[in-house]
C-alpha cells in the first residue's frame, strides 16, 4: 500500500520530501509557475495518478472475473474469522447498526425516554387496536387531571351535568358558557354565597330544580358542599334564615346579583315582592 498523503491545493506550499515540481503533465495539472506537482519517487503527476487509480477501480468493478474472485475472498475471510454474512445477521444487529448510524448522523445519543418511545411506536405499528385504546385512556386521564387542577374546567362540567339533570326533569335550561360561570363565581369572590367558605364550590340553584327552578344565571350561585347538601331542595330563604352563619348582607348580595340576570318564563321570581 502506498503511503497516504494530503494533496496540497494549487499554489499551496508542499512537503519537499514527498513532492517536487516538474514538467507539465499531459492533462495540464499546473500547481505553480507553469509546473506540475509530481511524486518525488517515480515522478508521476499526483492528480493523474489518482485519476488513473479511480479508473482502474471502476474497470475492475465491471469485470465479472474480478468480482467472482473478490466474493470468494470475502466468503473465505468470513469463514476464517467466524462472522455470519450480512444477509444472515439478526434483526437486533440491524437495529443496533441503525442506532449507531443515527447517533453518527445527529452527533448525540438519544435519551432513554426517546428509545422507550420508539419501542412503543414500533409496538403500536404492529398493534393498531392497542394504540387506539392507549389514546382513549390517555384522553381520560388528561380530562381527570384537568378536572382536579383547573377550576374553570371543573365548574363548566359541573354546570353541564346540572343542565342535563334539568333536561331530564323536563325543566327549562339555557346553555351557559365557561366565561359566564366564571364571572358569576367572581361576583361572589370565589366563595360560598351562603356561608362565605372558599375552596371547592358547587353549582347551586337558589330555587331548587325540583321546585321548578331554571338552569340559568338568574338562579345560579356558588355554594360549598356543606351548604349545598344541607339545603337540598328546601326553600332558600327559610333554610338560610335558620342557619347559624346567616348574615343579612349576604342575602342582599345574592338578591342583587341574581336580579342582574332576568329569569326566564316559567320561574316565579323569588325576589319580586
Ligand atoms: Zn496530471
Ligand atoms: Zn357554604
Amino acid at each position: 500500500m502506498p503511503k497516504a498523503y494530503e494533496l496540497p491545493a494549487p499554489g499551496e506550499p508542499f512537503d519537499p520530501e514527498v513532492f517536487k515540481l516538474g514538467q507539465p503533465c499531459k492533462r495540464d495539472h499546473i500547481h505553480a509557475d507553469g509546473l506540475t506537482l509530481r511524486k518525488r519517487n517515480g515522478g508521476q503527476c499526483i492528480i493523474c495518478s489518482r485519476i488513473d487509480s479511480l479508473e482502474r477501480q471502476q474497470r475492475l468493478r465491471q469485470d465479472p472475473e474480478y468480482n467472482r474472485k473478490r466474493a470468494a475472498y470475502v466468503a473465505e475471510k468470513r469463514k476464517r474469522e467466524g462472522r455470519p454474512s450480512r444477509a444472515k445477521r439478526s434483526e437486533e444487529w440491524h437495529a443496533l447498526r441503525r442506532l449507531h448510524a443515527a447517533i453518527n448522523r445527529t452527533g448525540k445519543c438519544p435519551s432513554v425516554a426517546q428509545l422507550v418511545y420508539q419501542q412503543q411506536l414500533d409496538y403500536w405499528r404492529d398493534h393498531p387496536s392497542d394504540r387506539l385504546a392507549a389514546i382513549r385512556a390517555q384522553a381520560k386521564h388528561r380530562a381527570r387531571w384537568r378536572h382536579m387542577t383547573d377550576t374553570a374546567y371543573r365548574l363548566y362540567h359541573r354546570a353541564k351535568s346540572k343542565a342535563r339533570k334539568v333536561v331530564l326533569r323536563g325543566g327549562t335550561h339555557i346553555h351557559l358558557s365557561p366565561i359566564q360561570l366564571w364571572r358569576r363565581w367572581c361576583d361572589f369572590d370565589h366563595s360560598c354565597a351562603y356561608c362565605g367558605a372558599s375552596g371547592d364550590l358547587e353549582v347551586e340553584h337558589v330555587v331548587p330544580i325540583s321546585k321548578g327552578g331554571e338552569h340559568h344565571l338568574g338562579n345560579i350561585v356558588p355554594a360549598c358542599h356543606r351548604c349545598n347538601s344541607s339545603k337540598r331542595s328546601r326553600d332558600a330563604w327559610s333554610w338560610y334564615k335558620a342557619q347559624p352563619f346567616y348574615e343579612d348582607w349576604r342575602w342582599h348580595n345574592i338578591e342583587s346579583i341574581l336580579n342582574k340576570s332576568k329569569p326566564m318564563t316559567k320561574q316565579i321570581n323569588l325576589f319580586a315582592s
